[in-house]
């Protein structure tokens, strides 16, 4: 076992262009909010509601349902490895498509309303086609149809790069729209809606008895979405922090509060020393020899390949990135001429919580509960909040509902309840 660290980049400065305007709020909607004319169009209604209590109000949308997979797989069909800048120019389209729908149904509700899309509304980025970053924000277009009394709406998950190309921000990355707008436009918060009511201590599709989380920090939540919890993207967690913006996760289908992301506070931590337990089956594990740590990841990083555990004991270095950098990977491998091996059947499966820092036995009690279920971990890294096992892909489920049950996170206290 070997220590790893999960970096989390550094985000540009987007200075507010303007002092932060009272009742601004930022409202993002996931692709399932807005999966059909009807469930589009009551998210219409939630939006001009909220301009009707009085706020300024930016909406983020995502593509409708599985748009953006049906693209992607589209894509496939033409090209085993699809031209990066046409993808951008495809895949983008799916998030048009539903802000101009959005902009029809509340105009029908009789609200002066106006959709833009990234490059309109003034999101830059840098040129990394499929996954690009955001540098700068020019919320001028934004502000001016705000005073208007207009409700403004982003297509999500785009923008215009530095080289005046379409580019998109990686899958979830209407997530990070939303969190770069708000903090462009000093919204007191940013709203996301989605198809569960919050955050909760494990996936509840796979865990049905997972409890919804009531608060989570930030350095809690950068672990759960770096490590899987899908339900926000990695760098719309790391654009929250860095700016302070206070994130509302909660359900488009209901009222409920859902679970808020903020700065650590003293109660998070009595709480529970747990926050959750994540998965993804989206890794490759890769076993390296023949080059050093810094000429390996140098390479890597230079194919943009956003690597996560890393290990190192002797000459060999096991690495794991996600499957959707594979051929990138593989190139890079050859190109270094190391020898190399690549697994597939594995997922990984992490225990996350701040409170771990200060309860020794944490691993060992993992270790005991996988090996009661006959799961042999093939990899594990730590962080001081995070214990991942790399395990089979087939048992990856069994083990998620082992971990939550035996760190009880069923039970009532687990939701860190407080005012
Ligand atoms: P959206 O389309 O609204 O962006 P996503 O599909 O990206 O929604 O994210 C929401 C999904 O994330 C949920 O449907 C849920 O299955 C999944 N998920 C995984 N882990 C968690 C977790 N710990 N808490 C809540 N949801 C999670
Ligand atoms: N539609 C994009 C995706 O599916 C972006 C998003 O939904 O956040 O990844
Ligand atoms: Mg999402």
């Amino acid at each position: 076992m070997a220590q790893s660290t999960t970096e989390f980049e550094s985000v540009p400065a987007v200075a507010p262009e303007e002092a932060a305007h009272a009742g601004t709020v930022v409202m993002k909607f996931g692709g399932t909010s807005v999966g059909g004319p009807d469930r589009l169009k009551a998210v219409a209604r939630r939006i001009v509601s909220a301009r009707e209590a009085g706020n300024r109000v930016v909406a983020v949308i995502s593509a409708m349902g599985d748009t953006t997979d049906e693209l992607v797989a589209l894509a496939h069909t033409i090209s085993p490895t699809p031209k990066p800048r046409a993808m951008d120019v495809l895949i983008s389209s799916g998030e048009r498509m539903a802000c101009a729908l959005m902009e029809m149904a509340i105009h029908d509700l009789g609200r002066e309303v106006i959709s833009l899309t990234g490059s309109q509304a003034g999101i830059v980025t840098d040129t990394v086609h499929t996954k690009a970053k955001i540098v700068e924000v020019r919320a001028a277009r934004i502000h001016e149809a705000l005073d208007q009394g207009r409700i403004v709406l982003v297509a999500g998950f785009q923008g215009v790069s530095t080289g005046q190309e379409i580019t998109t921000l990686g899958r979830g990355g209407s997530d990070t729209t939303a969190v770069a707008l708000a903090a462009a436009i000093g919204a007191e918060a940013c709203e996301i809606y989605t198809d569960v009511e919050g955050v909760f201590t494990a996936d509840p599709r796979i865990v049905p008895e997972a409890r919804k989380l009531h608060a989570v920090s930030y350095e809690e939540m950068l672990e759960l979405a770096a490590s899987g919890a899908k339900v926000l993207q990695l760098r719309s967690v790391e654009f929250a922090r860095n700016h302070a913006v206070m994130l509302h996760v909660r359900s488009t289908f209901s009222d409920e509060h859902g679970t808020w992301v903020r700065e650590e506070d003293e109660r998070m931590l009595e709480k529970a020393m747990i926050s959750g337990v994540t998965h993804t089956l989206d890794e490759t594990v890769y076993r390296v020899e023949g080059a050093t740590a810094a000429e390996l990841f140098s390479a890597v990083a230079e194919a943009n390949v956003n690597v996560d555990t890393i290990l190192q004991a002797g000459p060999e270095i096991v690495f794991s990135a996600p499957v959707e950098d594979r051929s990138a990977t593989t190139q890079t491998l050859d190109r270094l001429g190391v020898t190399w091996s690549a697994r597939d059947d594995l997922g990984k499966v992490s225990l996350i919580g701040a409170g771990m820092k200060t309860h020794p036995g944490v691993a060992a009690r993992v270790f005991a509960a996988l090996a009661k279920e006959g799961i042999e971990p093939e990899v594990v890294s730590t962080s001081p909040i995070k214990i991942a096992c790399h395990v089979a892909r087939e048992e990856v489920e069994r083990a998620v509902q082992a971990l939550h049950r035996a760190f009880e996170l069923d039970a009532p206290e687990a939701e860190r309840t407080h005012a």
